[in-house]
Formats: structure tokens, sequence, C-alpha cells
């Protein structure tokens, strides 16, 4: 069986960052990147908050940066997904995709985050069929048509701005009077003529036929219901954090976020660290995870020489 000093699970910006770090540390870190390269912020197209870019950066421009900034200081960065955890003892064994097992010294958990769903049978039923999580993955596909965003964070905002330039008409499904997202994307929400925020609206059903989405069926808070005819229907109602596979290991909150002591990156088991979006349900921003991908590696190095 393969063995391995320092495993670093999943290739966002907290792994990324970590494989930097723990390269530039000697301790031959192996990164699988997990069925996302690049992590959620490929979904986006500019990066405008990440610093150093004074006109932004494409999102994927970026990841690949990281990506290549790693594997130049050593980083053996390999595609493939980690389908089982094992972290009762040291060291632990972790299994892939491929069947291919290995032990690892210590572990950096960075799997991220994934997109919720509503959960009705009928969003299920059309997932790739007018369903989807990413606008700028799949707006493309909508050019000219009608599409609903489902959520009221900056997400939907964000994703209901740029759904516009490309399509016809926008709504935006809106559970509550309010909006969450910032003052500033709400500007720019109300500033896109061709959005039409529908308030206090809950989805009932997904509406389509045999070649995908056709509509859909909502509810007012007032008790009314009715059907708004759409192309497309994308959610953006928040993530949940991708710690599955390790909830049997180490302590994980309510929501299922990694639990990291204080400041640092240390779960409850020693040895395994957790950075970026898997653990933070708060702060979940490419520089926060890239922060704390460092403070993973630098526990890790403190872990394997023993200090
Ligand atoms: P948020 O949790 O901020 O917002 C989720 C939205 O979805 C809320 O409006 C919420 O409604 C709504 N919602 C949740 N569940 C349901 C449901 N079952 N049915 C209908 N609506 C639902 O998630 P985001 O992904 O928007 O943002 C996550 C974090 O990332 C935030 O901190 C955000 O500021 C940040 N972010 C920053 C960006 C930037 O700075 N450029 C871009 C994108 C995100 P309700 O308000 O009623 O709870």
């Amino acid at each position: 069986m393969e063995k391995v000093r320092l495993l670093i699970i999943g290739g966002g910006p907290a792994g990324y960052t970590a494989a930097i770090y723990a390269s530039r540390a000697a301790l031959s870190p192996v990164l699988y990147e997990g069925m996302e390269p690049g992590g959620q912020l490929t979904t986006t197209t500019v990066v405008e908050n990440y610093p150093g870019f004074t006109d932004g950066v494409d999102a994927n421009q970026l990841m690949d940066a990281m990506r290549g900034q790693a594997a130049r200081l050593g980083a053996d960065i390999r595609r493939g997904t980690v389908v089982k955890a094992d972290l009762s003892a040291r060291p632990f064994r972790l299994t892939l995709d491929d069947g291919g097992e290995l032990e690892a010294e210590a572990v950096i958990i960075a799997t991220g985050a994934a997109a919720k769903y509503l959960g009705l049978p009928s969003e299920r039923k059309f997932r790739g069929m007018g369903v989807s999580a990413c606008a700028t993955c799949d707006g493309f596909f909508y050019r000219k048509k009608d599409v609903a965003v489902v959520g009221g964070g900056d997400t939907a905002c964000e994703e209901a701005t740029y759904l516009a330039g490309l399509c016809r008409k926008v709504y935006m499904i809106v559970r509550r009077d309010v909006l969450r997202a910032s003052k500033a994307m709400q500007q720019r929400v109300a500033d896109t003529p061709n959005i039409e925020v529908l308030w206090n609206c809950n989805t009932q059903e997904v509406l389509g036929d045999e070649f995908g989405v056709t509509g859909a069926r909502l509810l007012r808070k007032d008790g009314t219901v009715f059907d708004i005819d759409i192309d497309g229907f994308f959610l953006a109602i928040g993530h949940h954090p991708n710690s599955d596979l390790f909830k049997d290991w180490v302590e994980t909150d309510a929501l299922g976020y990694i639990v990291t002591d204080g400041k640092s990156s240390r779960t409850s088991v020693e040895g395994v660290f957790a950075a970026g979006d898997v653990q933070d349900p708060t702060y979940r921003q490419a520089v926060n995870a890239a922060a704390s991908g460092c403070r993973a590696a630098l526990d890790a190095e403190k872990f394997l020489l023993g200090l």
C-alpha cells in the first residue's frame, strides 16, 4: 500500500494553498483534487474580491495558477476522489475512487461545500434537464430564454444578474420580503430591468415535459398558487459542507461543518486537520479558504515534526 506523509483532500483554494505551504516545508504532500478540480470558485466567472488583481481575475485562471504554483513547488497533485476514510488510528487509511488505498501520517481535509437543493421530487427529476445549481456553468444554454433563480443571498443575486445578461427574463424566487444579500448586490438586482423579484414565494413544483423544464408552480405567502413559464430553474440557496466521509471520526457541528480547535485547523482527531469551507460556515470566501489552508499546512508541519 502506498504510504504518504501528508495527504490533502480537496482541490480548492484551501487545498492548493495547503499544498503550497506543505511543499515549501518539504512535507511531500499528495493532493487529491476530487470531483470538482478548482473547487466551487470554478463555477463563477470573474473574481473581483481576491486581493492582488487590480481588474479582477478569471476564476478558472486563478485556480489554475494556484494548482500550478503548488505543483511547481513539488506537490504531487492527482486527479481522483477519496471515497472512504478510516481515521480511527494512525497511519490513517484512505480509499480512492479507482479502488486504490493509501496510508497517510497526517491528513488535511479541504473538501469544501456543495450546493443545496430544495428536495422536491420534480427538481430531482429535471436535474440536468433545466434544473441547475450553477448559473455560470449552465447559463449559456438559456440564451434569450426565461429562467428563475431561487434564493435571496449574494449568490442568488450574482447568478440572477449574470443570467440577466444572457436571458430574456430572470425571475428571482425569494421566500421572504427582503433579500439577504449585501446592499451592493441588492442594488445591482434593482438596476437590472429584466430581473423580476417574486417576493414571499416558495416553489411547490418544477414543471416540465420529456424535453425538460417548462415552468414552476409557486405558492405565495398569501396562499395564491401560480405558475411561471421558464426553461431553466437555478438553485442558489446556500451550501452544505462535504464532510460526510469523515463524520464518523471527526467532530462536526449540527450543520455538518467540521469543528476545529480555536484558531487552529486541528480537528478532534490528532493528525487530522480541516481547512476551507468544510469547516467554515461563516466566512466562506476564497481568500479565507486559502488562509485556512495555510494554517492547516503549518499545523500539519508542527504535528509531523513532533513540535
Ligand atoms: P446565503 O445563505 O447567504 O443565502 C441563501 C439564500 O437562499 C437566502 O436568501 C435564503 O433565504 C434562501 N434559502 C435558503 N433555503 C431556502 C429554501 N429552502 N427555499 C427558498 N429559499 C431558501 O447563501 P449564499 O450562497 O448566497 O452566500 C453564502 C455566503 O457567500 C454569504 O456569506 C455571501 O455573502 C457570500 N457570497 C459572497 C459573494 C461576493 O462577495 N461576491 C458572492 C456569493 C456569495 P432566507 O434569507 O429567507 O434565509
